[in-house]
Order: C-alpha cells, then structure tokens, then sequence
C-alpha cells in the first residue's frame, strides 16, 4: 500500500490526479487486507485495471485505488476443452498467447485488445461478433466486505457494454475461460488471425493516449430505429482529426476515440466529449452515452438526455 500516488501514469490517457491510498494485491489474502484496510478507516474504494476505459478526475482519488497485480495463468486439458484460469490483473493480450501456444483457441479474437481481464470481465470486452462473455466459465469474485465467491459466468448478467459489476461493486480476482482444442496447424492459423486483427487494429485506432471508443453504440430502444453507430453520427459531424479542447483532440483515425496530447487535463477531455455530446444531440437529437469509465469524478461529467437542454 502507498499513499499520494499519482494515477495519470496508471491509465492510457494519461490524465489525472493522485489517489490518497494505491494497494496492489498480488493475492488474495492482500486484497482482502486492503479491503479491511478501507473499511475500518472509511475510504471508498475503486478498481483500477491498465485504465485503458478509464478518465481519471484532475482532482484525483480521496480513497483507495485497488490496483490488481495477480497475473497468473493456468491451463488445464480437459476431455472435449481447454479451462483457462487467468488472474485479473493478467493482461488480455498475455492471455490470448499463452492459450495460442499451447493450443488453446478462441481468445485470439480479442488480439491487441489493451487492459487486463479484470477490466475485460468488467464491462464484457468485444470485438466485431465477439464478447468476452462468450468464452466466460467462471470467476472469483470479491464483495467489499471480503466476501469471496466462485461464480458461474450468468451471475455477471451480460449485456452489451454492461455487467452486474456496474450495479454491484464486486471485485473480479480472476476468470476461466472455455477455450476450443486445436490441431498445430490451428493454431498457426489463429496465430495469423491474431497477428492481422492487430495489424489492422494499428491501422484504424490510435495506439497510446486514449480509451479506444469513448462513447458507446446505441441500443436499439435508444436508436428508435436510426442506424445503432454512434461513429456513424461523429463521423457526419465532422470532427475527426479536427475537433479539440484544450489538449484533447479527436482521432484523426476514428471519429469516436479521444486523445491526450502533452499537458492535456482530464478537464480537456470531458469538456471535448461534451462537445461531441451536443453536435450529434443538436444534428440528430441522440445524446451518446460514454462507454468510457470516470473515477474520481463527484458526479457524472457528461451530459444526459435530462441535461443536454439545460
Ligand atoms: C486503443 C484501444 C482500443 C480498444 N479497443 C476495444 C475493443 O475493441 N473492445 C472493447 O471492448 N474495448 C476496447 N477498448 C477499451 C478497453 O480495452 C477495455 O474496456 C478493457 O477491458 C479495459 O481494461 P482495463 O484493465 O484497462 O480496465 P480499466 O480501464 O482499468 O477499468 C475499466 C473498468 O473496469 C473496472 N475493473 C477493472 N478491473 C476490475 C476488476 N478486477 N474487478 C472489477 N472491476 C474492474 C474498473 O473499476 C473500471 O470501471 C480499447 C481501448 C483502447 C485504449
């Protein structure tokens, strides 16, 4: 456990202020004395993983920021399968190679996909068809309390973008996944796929200083029978490559990700994706709702479909 730490060096875009506690559990008996730790001297508490869906508040945290570190993984054979057992502060990137090599396959869909799988497991990763949940067994989760739990993969109650862990402050410690048996030659073929979705994930995305997509797709009941893309409405906007507050600017490779130049401000960032907010509110009357996570923030940062008039 450290205290005054700064959290700008924690998250991609590299942004915010410090934390009044860090703890970094590498176990979880750690975690658990971390918890009683905030609990007995009242702190709140939030989950940090790489902080690649992360904006930290420039005012920073007042309690403490858990940090996951455990980054085990762990194969087993089973007759029809492979069970990935991989730690929550394990990266996904790690993860998918590890199971490649040893012929474990379906991961490798998630190729270049930046955080942990603690931060994966949160929000549901995705990509194209593919969500995390798809390959999700179980995990172990942790209450506030210290509670810990195995929990079946329905307990998290996946949604696009969503989890029960949006609700309910559950700490994931780590996950199995249910991975297909490959041939070598598989193998070698899902190698390949993985090398070229993160060539072409190169290609279309900034690399450093953003959360990927900042805001999320709409959900049909919010489309009302518009087209579900919220790049879509950036796009037409135009503020690719060009729009920006402060040090923030939009990509110039995608209309819906933010980044942070030198001496940007979280303060840049939310003031930019308000901007956003209103040109797609003000040309198409839907107001885009952040995929983005903030922490530290005293209230919601952005505006809703209640505020945008206000
Ligand atoms: C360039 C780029 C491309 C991206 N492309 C994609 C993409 O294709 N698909 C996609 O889905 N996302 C994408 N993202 C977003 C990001 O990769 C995912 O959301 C990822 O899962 C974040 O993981 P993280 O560990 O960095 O989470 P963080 O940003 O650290 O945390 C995100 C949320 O998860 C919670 N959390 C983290 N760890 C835990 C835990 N152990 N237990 C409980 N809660 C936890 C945090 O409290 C926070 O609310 C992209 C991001 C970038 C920068």
């Amino acid at each position: 456990m450290r205290n005054d730490i700064s959290l700008a060096p924690l998250t991609w875009f590299g942004t915010g202020g410090k934390a009044r506690y860090l703890s970094e559990p590498a176990t979880l008996e750690e975690l658990k004395e971390d918890l009683a730790f905030a609990a007995k001297n009242n702190l709140p508490f939030e989950v940090l993983g790489e902080g690649a869906n992360t904006l930290i508040s420039d005012e920073g945290y007042p309690g403490m920021i858990i940090h996951p570190v455990n980054k085990d993984l762990k194969l087993t054979e089973r007759e029809d399968c492979f069970l990935l057992e991989a730690g929550a502060g394990a990266k996904v990137q790690d993860a998918i190679d590890y199971a490649l090599e040893r012929l474990a396959l379906g991961l490798e869909e998630f190729s270049g996909l930046p955080g942990t799988i603690g931060g994966a497991a949160f929000i549901n990763a995705h990509f194209f068809e593919f969500f995390l949940a798809d390959f999700l067994v179980s995990a172990v989760v942790v209450s506030p309390s210290g509670e810990t739990k195995e929990v079946s993969a329905d307990w998290f109650e996946y949604g696009y973008d969503v989890s029960r862990l949006h609700r309910e402050k559950w700490i994931v410690w780590s996950a199995v996944f249910r991975l297909r048996k490959g041939s070598e030659l598989e193998a070698a073929f899902a190698k390949g796929r993985a090398f070229e979705i993160i060539r072409q994930r190169s290609r279309r995305y900034p690399k450093e200083r953003t959360c990927g997509s900042f805001f999320r797709n709409f959900l049909p009941e919010e489309a009302c029978g518009k087209v579900p893309s919220v790049a879509f409405y950036l796009d037409k906007v135009g503020v690719k490559g060009t729009l920006s507050v402060g040090n923030a600017v939009v990509s110039r490779k995608h209309a819906n990700m933010l980044e942070t130049k030198e001496g940007a401000t979280s303060a840049d960032v939310i003031a930019l994706a308000r901007e956003m907010q209103k040109l797609v509110y003000k040309n198409f009357g839907l107001v885009p709702v952040p995929e983005c996570r903030f922490l530290g923030f005293p209230s919601f940062p952005l505006y809703t479909k209640d505020t945008i008039n206000g």
